[in-house]
Formats: structure tokens, sequence, C-alpha cells
């Protein structure tokens, strides 16, 4: 059902589409959204264990299309340098399939904020993370996407770069 790129020669290696969601600090989420039209909203998130993680709030238009239907797509661009002489853009990007899940039990919650925290301030002290995350504990959501299909893309003139054989 997942399709495969066309340009192959372009296509991201399964570590490379990794480290691009390693590395990344925002994407878009794309839901079914209300009245049929898709719900593309952007959002922080940590990749660990090879599943998506996002936090959000208890209501809102992303978690009613996510009750309705958990078939999601996020999509992270690493790379958009724009080279207006060659009309195109040195583009790198990824974009994951899978079901999002909202989590349930405390300690699943517990653990995926808490690593998300970690990755977006690294620098904080344990102490500083754990009041963080008690001040929105009440009103925190968390979701988990799995993966079932990702894909990473670059621009031709990025792959050329490339080793033959190495993506
Ligand atoms: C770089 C970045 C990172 C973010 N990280 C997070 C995060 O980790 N967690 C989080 O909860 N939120 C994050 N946000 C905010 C997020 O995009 C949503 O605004 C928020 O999650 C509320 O979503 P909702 O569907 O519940 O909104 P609702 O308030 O239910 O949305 C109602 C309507 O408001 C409009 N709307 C909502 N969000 C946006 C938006 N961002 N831009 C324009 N119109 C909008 C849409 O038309 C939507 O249908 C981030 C935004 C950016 C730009």
């Amino acid at each position: 059902m997942f399709r495969d790129l066309r340009r192959k020669r372009q296509a991201l290696s399964p570590q490379a589409c990794a480290d691009v969601l390693a590395r990344g600090t925002s994407g878009v989420l794309a839901v079914a959204g209300d009245g049929g039209y898709p719900y593309a909203v952007p959002l922080s998130f940590l990749y660990d264990g090879g599943k998506l993680y996002f936090h959000c709030a208890r209501a809102g238009h992303k978690l009613d299309a996510i009750r309705r239907d958990p078939r999601a797509s996020f999509c992270v661009i690493d790379q958009d340098q724009v080279v207006p002489a060659e009309y195109t853009s040195y583009f790198r990007s990824v974009i994951a399939f899978g079901q999002v899940r909202i989590l349930d039990s405390e300690e699943e919650i517990r653990q995926a904020v808490e690593k998300l925290a970690l990755k977006y301030a690294p620098e904080d002290s344990s102490s500083n993370r754990q009041s963080a995350i008690q001040r929105e504990w009440d009103s925190l959501c968390m979701l988990e996407m799995t993966v079932e299909h990702l894909s990473g893309k670059e621009a031709v003139e990025l792959a050329r770069l490339r080793p033959e054989g190495q993506e």
C-alpha cells in the first residue's frame, strides 16, 4: 500500500532517515481533519525506539481527528537551501506514515515526556525538568506514532555528492 520513491537515486537509507528524525526539532503531522479536509499541524517531536512522540493539550482539532482515525503522516524538512541561480532547492526531507495512539498509562506518559524534555533542554537540571513536567502534568497529553512506512528524499544535487552505493 505504501509507495516507494520513483527516483531511487534520491532515496535516503533507513539510517539517514533516522538521523534526520533524531536531529529534527519540528515537523508537520497530517491527520484526517474536520469535514474531510486534511489537517496538517506543526509540532515538536521525539524519535525514540523507532516511534515518534508528540505532546499536546488534552483537547483540540488534532486530538478529535486522531480519535476518529488514528492514521497519520509526519513530515520533517531537514534542509531547504534555495539556490536562486539554479531555480531549485537543495532539499532533504523525511515522511513517516503510521498510526497514532493517545498514551494512557502514567508510566508511558512520564517516560515519553521526560525524553522529550531532555531532547529540547539537554542542559537543564533534572529538578528543573521535573518541575516543568509537573507544572504541565494535569493538562498534558502524549501521542505515540508507530511508524509503518518511512522514506527520505534529497535533491538530486545532494544525492550526486554521495559516493555510489551510499545513501
Ligand atoms: C514549530 C512548532 C512547534 C510546535 N510544537 C508543538 C507541540 O509540541 N505541541 C503542541 O501541542 N503544539 C505545538 N505547536 C502548536 C501547534 O501547531 C498547534 O497550534 C497546537 O498543537 C494546537 O493544535 P490543535 O489542533 O489542538 O489546535 P486547535 O486550537 O484545536 O485548532 C483550531 C484551528 O486553529 C488553526 N491552527 C491550529 N494550530 C495552528 C498553527 N500552528 N498555525 C496556524 N493555524 C493553526 C487551524 O485552523 C485549526 O483547525 C507548535 C507549532 C509550531 C509552529
